[in-house]
């Protein structure tokens, strides 16, 4: 890849490791159980993603978890119906994603029906890929159905695995196996930097914004074939401090089917949002805060991320008073109530106006996400706000907390030791969590708190 020297770009993205996120696609005839395998597959997080809008209905992607790697699932399956020409578009479909998008593909079959032209059909298309293949023999339900695993060595994709998705047996071990394709989460461990990333819908300002940043130049760089593929990450120096930016932008570019690029955009957004530690999240102050800014910024606090909410345009916003930010913060927060500490700037790239205090404030929510609380800290402002407050009897049943620690884990995590954690309601967590940003600030930082039998 070429080397260019764009304002205070120093170096391209050669010297630090490319950032692959890790994807399975599943792919198949309909009826084999891909959307059942999928749902096994995913955790919680699906309800977000299907939230985002213009998402279409027959595709679906979710996130899951296995042995401390964190991936993302697409379930590439639409309907196969009507005309062969349909049908064909629909293997095609599948197949692309899977191949543009996957580091594992699993290609899943049904083991109570053997092989069928179908699956040759589908297996034909996928076969030309480099990329790993697993066959997922699913409905195995009884172990005697395992013995017809065999037959699918005959589609000369891969290693079987009889699955039964509808119990969950055999899923563990053909995770196991894809997960070994996998990196461990990329952050700060791995280039020593922070990770920022641009997030926000289409024309919220997210390249103009970049290219302030980094020099109008910077379209050059991704019209490099191939570089709209991967998500860039810039390395770049500014306020005496280094950091990359992941990029999501000129994502929109890649994809000639329509009905794919609000698809791709959003995948996009979800895997720099993964591989970021700081998120930018850009609004646009002419159409205000609306349901797919406040999926976006969810979608960050759900995966812990450090956030920074910069409302952009802010030169399109007219009679602009001395109350004129006060109630924007007041309308976003209520909008993203419980949420309230993120920190808002409000911008404009045209003007460049407050850019460069977004970034400020991006590498200050970074430290404070990675500074540890000392334990004696802690105690000594926590366990007071406790004692005036103490979490409400259930039952009868007392709780006491008896003292707290930060976990030594990468996310603001603090443990609570007390009796009986069962007994410690969303509502008391709240307080505590409350009491914590007033004594320890965290702006723009999502905090775990967690609740242990001492
Ligand atoms: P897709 O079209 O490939 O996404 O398939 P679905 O996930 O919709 O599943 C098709 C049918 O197979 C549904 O009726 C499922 O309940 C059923 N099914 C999925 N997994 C299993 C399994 O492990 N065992 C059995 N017996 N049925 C399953
Ligand atoms: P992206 O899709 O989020 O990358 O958005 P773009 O950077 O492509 O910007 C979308 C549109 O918003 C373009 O027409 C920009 O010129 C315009 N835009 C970006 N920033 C500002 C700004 O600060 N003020 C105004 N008025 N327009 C802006």
């Amino acid at each position: 890849m070429l080397v260019k020297f764009f304002g205070q770009i120093l170096q391209k993205t050669d010297n630090f490791a490319h950032i692959m996120p890790n994807v399975i696609a599943i792919v198949g005839r309909p009826n084999v159980g891909k959307s059942t395998f999928f749902n096994r597959m995913i955790s919680q997080r699906k309800a977000i993603m299907d939230n985002m809008s213009g998402v279409t209905r027959d595709r679906h992607y979710g996130f899951g978890e296995w042995n401390g790697k964190t991936f993302t699932v697409i379930d590439t399956g639409g309907y196969v119906q009507g005309s062969d020409d349909i049908f064909e578009n629909e293997i095609r479909k599948q197949v692309n994603i899977a191949l543009q998008e996957a580091t594992v593909i699993l290609f899943m079959v049904d083991i109570t029906e053997g092989i069928t032209t179908l699956d040759e059909e589908f297996a034909n298309h996928v076969r030309r890929t480099k990329k790993p293949i697993y066959i997922v023999a699913n409905k195995a339900d009884t172990p005697n159905k395992h013995n017809y695993a065999g037959e699918f060595y005959a589609l000369a994709l891969g290693e079987v695995f009889p699955v039964s998705s509808q119990s969950g047996s055999g899923t563990g071990d053909i995770l196991d196996e894809v997960v070994k394709h996998f990196t461990d989460e990329l952050s700060e461990e791995n280039t020593g930097l922070p990770r920022i990333s641009i997030l926000g819908r289409p024309n919220v300002g997210k390249s103009s914004f970049l290219n302030v940043l980094i020099g109008e130049n910077r379209s050059i760089v991704t019209d490099i074939a191939g570089t709209t593929r991967d998500s860039i990450d810039t390395y770049y120096n500014a306020f005496g401090m280094e950091f990359m930016i992941t990029d999501t932008a000129g994502i929109r570019k890649k994809s000639a089917v329509h009905e794919d690029v609000e698809f791709y955009s959003v995948m996009r957004s979800i895997q720099a949002l993964e591989n970021s530690d700081v998120c930018i999240v850009i609004i646009d102050a002419e159409r205000g805060i609306e349901a797919q800014d406040i999926n976006i910024i969810s979608l960050a606090v759900k995966n812990k991320k450090g956030i920074v909410i910069a409302v952009n345009k802010w030169d399109m916003v007219a009679n602009k008073t001395s109350n004129t930010t006060k109630e924007w913060i007041e309308k976003i927060n209520f909008k993203l109530a419980p949420t309230d500490y993120l920190p808002i700037i409000f911008i404009s790239v045209h003007e460049k106006q407050r850019i460069y205090q977004v970034l400020e404030k991006a590498l200050e929510v970074y430290r404070t996400r990675t500074e540890k609380v000392s334990t004696s800290k802690l105690n000594e402002k926590m366990l007071p706000e406790i004692e005036k407050y103490p979490p409400p009897a259930l039952n009868g049943q007392y709780v006491k907390i008896k003292y707290i620690t930060q976990l030594p884990i990468k996310n603001p995590t603090f443990a609570f030791f007390c009796n009986k954690p069962k007994y410690i309601k969303e509502q008391y967590e709240r307080y505590l969590e409350n009491k914590m940003r007033l004594h320890f600030g965290f702006e723009g930082v999502p905090i775990t708190l967690i609740f242990r039998e001492k």
